[in-house]
């Protein structure tokens, strides 16, 4: 049984009222770890070992944060095997998926950010008419909030925290309580890093007490969140008479629009991952599936075909497409979606069970599910559903599709599948997504705005607009004399 323990002003410590949750492994159905279940009191602990670190942390030079942030990248590396495992184990997805990207990718998210706070310029502007020159000033916001969710744990988590350490802001930090284990080992790397003491803050607990308890306080000067639209709605109206600062990454719903001239093989091949990957549980899966009427039943055969062959089973197995569902809730939530499309209408053409598995007989297993609807008003197409459910539906025209597409209360992403240059001009121009794939699907530069549209989100992170959320920018106008 793992005991995990909250990282606060860099030791490993208990939460203040003794008291833990259990931690579930989703592909046995059982419990295997401890976590703390901390409150305001241990916030508040974190606040403070962050705020005492603030000064020293945010006047080093930027080489002395970009070495420890590299380190800390080259430490992930280094216990790649170690934290896959434990990503696999905790959140019941495939290891060979924790070993190609998610892990990776924390490291990179460091790495990169241990680079980009090098180059990272601000704006001058001079006026010769009245010898000014202004420029930004851009400085850390002091002690920073960052809450991720559980669907690529240490990936999202990383994502939030190397930007703002590298800016020169502390962190106080919670992982999904759902998925701690990866950010746990992520505590001891940073001791290993010779991270200062205070800097980063990691509080584990469950949302409604220790999350909330990060936006409520009055201090923590930003929020970095990422998770549901219900729980960036309440975040933002919680932060909002404090005038934090807000970067809300929510859920999507996402189109995956497909038409005849598009190079079938690849958008074939690639739509399975954009409808499974991960169990369908990356907020970027396309899970409206758009197709021209003229390829539709061609497709549809050729899709399902591929669907069959996938292989739902043990994550520790090289053969296994899909693991298990994150937790026992959230697989009779997903069913509860399903049942709720086919009463609504839909066909359903594929999966639409729980399973088992041999020697996993208590595991979240769920089939991949293909529905095929009329309308896109139904329950399916309109609701996050964040699990290894797609719809299917036909369309005969560009303008339908981009009205398709659009409909929804989302605006995360968008793929679509076309050779024709002007048509995916045209989309990219129309959608009203953050991000809009054309030909590719989940094809991430660290460079690039991240984010989403409408009930999606606000603000970008991602490359320097993440580093631009973390500071300040202030405005110096000097006034020279010309003589
Ligand atoms: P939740 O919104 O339930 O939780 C996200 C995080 O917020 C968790 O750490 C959670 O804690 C915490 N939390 C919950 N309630 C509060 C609160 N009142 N105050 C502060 N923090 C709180 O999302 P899920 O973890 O279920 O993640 C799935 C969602 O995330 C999907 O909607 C998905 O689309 C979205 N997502 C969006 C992405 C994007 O970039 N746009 C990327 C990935 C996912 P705990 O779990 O411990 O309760």
């Amino acid at each position: 049984m793992i005991t995990i323990e909250n990282y606060i002003n860099g030791e490993l410590i208990p939460p203040s009222n003794n008291r833990y949750l259990d931690n579930y492994n989703p592909s046995e159905g059982k419990v295997y770890g401890k976590i703390p279940d901390s409150n305001e009191k241990d916030i508040a602990k974190a606040y403070s070992a962050a705020e005492k670190a603030f000064p020293i942390w945010s006047s080093s030079s930027v080489e002395f944060r970009s070495k420890i942030l590299q380190r800390i990248a080259d430490l992930i590396l280094e216990n790649l095997e170690d934290l896959a495992l434990a990503e696999s184990k905790d959140n019941g997805k495939p290891l060979s998926l924790a070993t190609a990207v998610d892990i990776p990718r924390a490291s990179s998210n460091f790495s990169f950010f241990a680079k980009a706070i090098t180059q990272f310029s601000s704006e001058s502007h001079e006026n010769n008419s009245i010898n000014t020159i202004n420029f930004t000033l851009r400085q850390p916001l002091g002690v920073v909030g960052c809450i991720s969710p559980w669907n690529l744990p240490l990936y999202l988590f990383t994502w939030k925290i190397a930007p703002a350490l590298a800016a020169g802001n502390c962190v106080v930090a919670k992982p999904s309580e759902v998925t701690p284990y990866t950010a746990y080992l992520l505590a001891k790397i940073c001791m290993e890093a010779g991270l200062p003491k205070g800097v980063l803050n990691i509080v584990h607990g469950l949302g409604a007490s220790c999350g909330n308890a990060i936006v409520e306080h009055t201090n923590i000067k930003a929020i970095s969140f990422t998770g549901g639209t219900k729980t960036g709605e309440h975040i933002a109206r919680t932060a909002a008479p404090m005038f934090k600062k807000l970067s809300l990454e929510l859920g999507g719903k996402n189109p995956n629009i497909i038409f005849s001239d598009c190079n079938y093989d690849k958008m074939l091949q690639v739509t399975i991952k954009s409808s499974f990957a991960n169990q369908g549980q990356i907020c970027l899966c396309g899970s409206r599936i758009f197709v021209e009427d003229k390829i539709y039943d061609q497709f549809k055969n050729d899709f399902l075909e591929k669907v069959k062959q996938l292989k739902v089973g043990n994550p520790l197995d090289k053969q296994t497409d899909l693991g298990a569902l994150v937790s026992k809730e959230h697989l009779e939530k997903v069913d509860s979606y399903v049942k709720k499309a086919v009463e609504e209408g839909g066909v359903l053409l594929h999966g639409g069970k729980r399973i088992q598995i041999e020697n996993f007989p208590e595991g979240y297993f769920y089939q991949p599910t293909v529905i095929e609807v009329e309308s896109n008003n139904c329950t399916l197409n309109q609701q996050e559903v964040f699990g290894p459910v797609v719809s299917l539906m036909k369309f005969s025209t560009e303008e339908e599709a981009i009205q398709l597409a659009n409909g929804t209360k989302y605006g995360l992403s968008a793929s679509v599948w076309t050779s024709n240059i002007d048509r995916s001009m045209r989309l990219s121009q129309q959608l009203k997504t953050g991000i809009v794939w054309v030909n590719t699907w989940l094809n991430r530069d660290l460079r690039t705005p991240f984010g989403g549209t409408k009930s999606s989100g606000v603000g970008r992170e991602g490359g320097l607009e993440a580093l631009r959320f973390f500071t300040e920018p202030k405005n110096v106008c000097i006034q020279y004399s010309p003589e």
